[in-house]
């Protein structure tokens, strides 16, 4: 019955985040919040938004719309969790236990951890488990009002594996309501067999993997673990330099751990984001800013890794659009939970509440290039938004690690309702 037709009326407020594209500087503060507002969504696509009295004014037709009366509730756009690494086979909780009782992260490798534990798992896994499972977390994600969500490859780093990740989403994507922007991330470690031979593996990804993905269309951007001791930044580069060419978006996993300069690189081949940056240095960042590359933070992994957090205060200060993300992944960060990044952000991370709110919607929407069709309630975009069961977002951190999402409609449809 319904086709994607929705009215919600008198809101407390519609935090609509309005703009089509990545803000920045004092811009990230200003939601642009409407007291008791109203949407309309008709087929899928937001119709109108304002005060409650004035799109009543206007609008008759209530039998062909589901109306929903959110009095005494916040109206958000969804979120958008613009980088994780969400399909993968096996889990690593035994490790994650070695690593609270202090066991380094090199034993850990000796014991069977760290990532190439995943990527066996992954390779081991049919078509079907990643899946199955995968279905199980994006539900996880939906509950949390995420309602587009940034998943890589990176556990095959091989063709076959890699594909098969990428082919999962594809399929994930056709059937589950949340949508998938695909990422490829064949660079994400040096396999065993490739140990000591690392431009010989990114030689098989750039001819072997690369133009297949490119070709078929199985992902939108690629990205690199450029690292001191995985990836330098001349491999990142050349890399990158082919997917551009081959007509990707660029994505780098930057400055984590070792100021390296993936910042720097980032801005150089305009890349759309750099991811982490815990250690980038302040010249990186600047350029980052000017070249528009959007600054993705991942704190629920700092958080994790007892790692220092990013310096979100002097990105923002120096107008670097900055986005957040869960960075959900089996090894060093295994959560959906949007609340948990809103806590770390704004107490660790000198974040305000709208700088986290805007760097979760139209900042995450920015660093998936997708700024112009979601991230914000506005005329035109998606009918995307959550209903919380408060009247202001400024519960969403003050209800600590608690979601306090009631309502996820996604393209005009109710698609998760906690009351249910
Ligand atoms: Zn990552």
């Amino acid at each position: 019955m319904n086709k994607g037709n929705i009215l919600i009326k008198n809101a407390s407020e519609v935090v609509t985040c309005s703009g089509f594209e990545a803000k920045t500087g004092k811009e990230m503060s200003d939601l642009k919040i409407i007291s008791d507002g109203a949407v309309i969504i008709e087929k899928g696509i937001i119709k109108a938004v304002d005060k409650t009295d004035k799109v009543l004014r206007f609008f008759e037709d209530t039998n062909n719309y589901q109306v929903i009366d959110a009095s005494g509730k916040s109206v958000l756009p969804g979120f958008v969790d613009s980088h994780t690494h969400f399909v993968f086979g096996g889990y690593r909780a035994e490790e994650f236990c070695w690593r609270l009782s202090g066991i380094s992260y090199m034993d850990i490798m000796q014991r069977g951890g760290g990532i190439i534990n995943t990527v066996k798992a992954t390779r081991a896994a049919s078509q079907k488990e990643l899946y199955n499972e995968g279905i199980k977390r994006l539900n996880s994600m939906l509950s949390f009002g995420i309602t587009t969500v940034e998943g890589k490859s990176g556990y095959g780093l091989n063709y076959e594996t890699e594909i098969k990740q990428l082919e999962v989403m594809d399929e994930l994507d056709k059937t589950h309501p949340i949508d998938i922007v695909k990422t490829f991330l064949g660079a994400h470690a040096v396999p065993e067999e490739y140990k000591g031979k690392e431009d010989k593996f990114l030689d098989y990804i750039i001819t072997e993997i690369l133009p297949v993905v490119a070709e078929k269309r199985l992902a939108e951007f690629c990205d690199i673990f450029c690292e001191k001791n995985v990836f330098s930044i001349e491999q990142s580069k050349r890399l990158l330099l082919k997917a551009k060419e081959m007509g990707l978006g660029l994505k780098i996993h930057a400055d984590e751990i070792v100021q390296l300069g993936g910042a720097e690189l980032a801005a150089e081949l305009g890349a759309v984001s750099a991811d982490h940056l815990l250690q980038a240095s302040e010249r990186g960042i600047k350029e980052m800013a000017r070249a528009g590359v959007v600054a993705t933070l991942l704190p629920g992994t700092a958080f994790s890794l007892k790692e220092p957090y990013a310096k979100a205060r002097y990105m923002i200060d120096n107008h670097c659009a900055v986005a957040l993300a869960t960075d959900m992944n089996p090894g060093s960060c295994f959560t959906e939970s949007i609340p948990l990044i809103f806590a770390l952000a704004t107490i660790y991370m000198n974040m305000s509440v709208e700088e986290a709110i805007s760097a979760l919607t139209i900042n995450g929407a920015a660093a998936l290039n997708r700024a112009e069709t979601i991230g914000s309630i506005d005329v035109g975009k998606k009918g995307d938004m959550s209903i919380l069961e408060f009247p202001s977002y400024k519960y969403i951190p003050y209800h600590l690690g608690v979601s306090c999402v009631e309502k996820v409609i996604k393209n005009g449809k109710i698609i998760f309702d906690k009351e249910r």
